[in-house]
């Protein structure tokens, strides 16, 4: 009988901790590996809007990093003009790999709101006399308080023709829409004219558009203290004068010396002209060349100049010997030139007709005075006492 030999099988225990300890060991080597190879994750900070001229860490950008470290939060980024910038965010993994990350930055224009109305500069108030011309606007202006400048107008009725007292606003806004007012009253008195309805003066004081005071005295006008004899300004039928006043006589011999020290040789051809002269002098001119034309260049009795005593016709009267005789010519271009010097004005320049109510007549002298002369005189564009002053010469009908 035989027994089936049993082959003795030893079998090799195996440790069963040794597998769990390699997986163990191997997972936990994944897992470093894993957890070195993991990707940062960088948050990214709301806050990417700044003004111009801020100066912006990259540190500053970023709200948090994981899995690594932020490796240029030192870097800035910055702008002087509105615009947008690309930050560049660097972050060091774990290995020390470089992961980088952009984002757009936005500077913005500092905006303050400007809630300060302009301020305006301008007068309280303004008085002209009816007729007279005013520019409202002289001297106004407005400036914000961001230093913007802003225009002006005037809001409200006036009308500077018409007397009255007008309560109107200076108006001025801004960019932004801040408006100022600030008000202005502006009085247009009423003109009074030292006239009656029938064109005779009346005594009294008058204030011109110049605003200079006309006296009238004893049926004689004087805007500081000079005579006016125009055709609105009549003189007294029984006024009467010297040839020429003491103070003109001396003034144009002055000036007759100073002439001929030139060459130049004066005369006069005429200078006090009585009432009773001047009304058969003009009827003359009328009898000749008829009332209309006469009266460009005559004046009706009381009317003249050369019944004050202080007009002079010098040289010539003759507008045709004016322009054709060279030696009258040279003359009364030195007096064009001089007569100022010595206290005369041309009374009757060259296209002021409109204001004198006489054509040019480059012979006929007024002595003034040396400070109204020399103002008048004006460089040789002459001046006429009716501009200056401000009256009119036009007949309302009276004659003395
Ligand atoms: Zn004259």
């Amino acid at each position: 009988m035989s027994y089936p030999r049993y082959r003795k099988v030893r079998r090799k225990r195996r440790n069963p901790f040794i597998p769990a300890v390699l997986i163990a060991f191997l997972l936990v080597i994944l897992g470093a590996v894993l957890f070195l190879l993991q990707e940062p994750v960088i948050v990214l900070s709301d806050q990417v809007k700044f003004p111009v001229g801020t100066s912006v860490t990259v540190r500053e950008l970023v709200l948090e990093v994981q899995n690594g470290v932020l490796f240029n939060g030192e870097e800035s980024i910055c702008r002087t003009e509105a615009g947008t910038e690309r930050a560049v965010i660097q972050v060091k993994n774990r290995l020390g790999g470089i992961y980088e990350e952009s984002v757009t930055v936005t500077f913005y224009e500092i905006v303050i709101p400007d809630t300060t109305p302009p301020v305006i500069t301008a007068p309280d108030s303004v008085e002209i006399l009816e007729g007279q011309s005013v520019d409202l606007m002289q001297g106004v202006s407005a400036v914000d308080d961001s230093g913007e400048v802003c225009s002006v107008a005037i809001s409200g009725e006036y009308d500077p023709a018409v007397p009255g007292v007008y309560h109107v606003f200076y108006v001025a806004a801004d960019s932004a829409g801040n408006v100022a007012k600030k008000p202005l009253t502006f009085t247009v008195k009423k003109l009074i004219l030292p006239f009656d309805e029938n064109g005779k003066l009346v005594d009294g004081t008058y204030t011109t558009v110049k605003g200079f005071q006309i006296v009238v005295e004893g049926g004689m006008a004087r805007v500081e203290g000079h005579v006016i004899a125009n055709k609105s300004f009549a003189l007294p039928k029984t006024y009467t004068s010297a040839w020429m006043t003491a103070e003109t006589s001396a003034a144009y011999n002055q000036m007759k010396n100073a002439a001929q020290a030139d060459g130049i040789t004066l005369s006069v051809k005429s200078a006090y002209r009585s009432w009773n002269d001047q009304n058969w002098i003009f009827n003359d001119y009328v009898r000749r060349d008829g009332v209309e034309k006469a009266e460009t260049y005559s004046a009706r009795p009381g009317h003249s100049e050369h019944q004050t005593g202080m007009g002079l016709d010098l040289v010539t009267s003759d507008s045709i010997e004016a322009r054709e005789n060279a030696a009258v010519k040279a003359a009364l271009d030195w007096l064009n030139q001089n007569a100022y010097k010595y206290g005369f004005i041309l009374r009757y320049p060259e296209g002021k007709t409109g204001e004198t109510g006489y054509i040019y007549e480059p012979w006929h002298y007024r002595y003034v005075g040396q400070a109204l002369a020399s103002t008048l005189y004006n460089n040789g564009d002459w001046i006429t006492m009716e501009s200056y002053y401000g009256f009119d010469s036009m007949y309302r009908g009276y004659t003395n």
